[in-house]
């Protein structure tokens, strides 16, 4: 897959302003649920997993307040970064858990809505257009890309979706998310099935 480069204005009023779509972040959300035990998590961890899965791209709302690119509180700043996904999967967790019947204790929930949230950042890393994604911040700024950048980077807004290119980022998230999360459901699927059940036990 050729390396295509968006030119970055700084204002994002366009749609050159990048991220991968919805949908390739809320299959890794969903998939991220299977490797965690389905018993210590409330029902319907899913849908919280989805919302901070794709959670992060709403810092697109930045461009109306004529907050640049670029800024620490810009579009893939400091809403992208590891910090955040920890803050917003403890507070959700904290919530849910306190409310879910019959109670459950929030460590576990958090653990699966922080690998939702951060994955984002990090899958962001993985496009090939855009600003980078502040990973570090508030400790740093410095926008960060993986080496290897194979996910077709989506423009930002509906239309411009469709109208552009539409066929390839699908085609790139269903190969570098799609095939991967199917593996990973696969093996946690396999794993479980070999573990034996206790029987008798409580
Ligand atoms: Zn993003």
């Amino acid at each position: 897959m050729g390396e295509r480069k968006l030119e970055i204005p700084d204002d994002g009023r366009s749609a050159l302003t990048a991220m991968p779509t919805a949908f390739g972040h809320a299959v890794l959300g969903i998939s991220a649920l299977a490797v965690f035990p389905q018993e210590a998590l409330p029902k319907r961890s899913w849908l919280l997993g989805i919302a901070v899965s794709i959670a992060p791209d709403l810092d697109v709302i930045a461009f109306r307040f004529g907050i640049p690119y670029s800024h620490p509180f810009g579009h893939r700043g400091f809403f992208h970064s590891l910090l955040f996904a920890w803050l917003v999967a403890a507070t959700a967790a904290i919530v849910a858990s306190s409310r879910s019947e019959p109670r459950r204790r929030p460590a576990v929930l958090a653990a699966y809505l922080f690998v939702c949230a951060a994955s984002h950042g990090l899958l962001d890393t993985l496009t090939d257009g855009g600003l980078g994604i502040a990973i570090l911040s508030p400790f740093s700024n410095r926008r960060f890309f993986a080496p290897w950048r194979p996910i077709s980077v989506s423009p930002i807004g509906l239309r411009h979706f469709l109208l552009g290119p539409a066929g390839e980022v699908l085609l790139s998230e269903l190969l570098w998310i799609g095939l991967p999360c199917i593996a990973v459901v696969l093996t946690a699927m396999y794993v479980r099935s070999r573990k034996p059940r206790h029987e008798g036990s409580r």
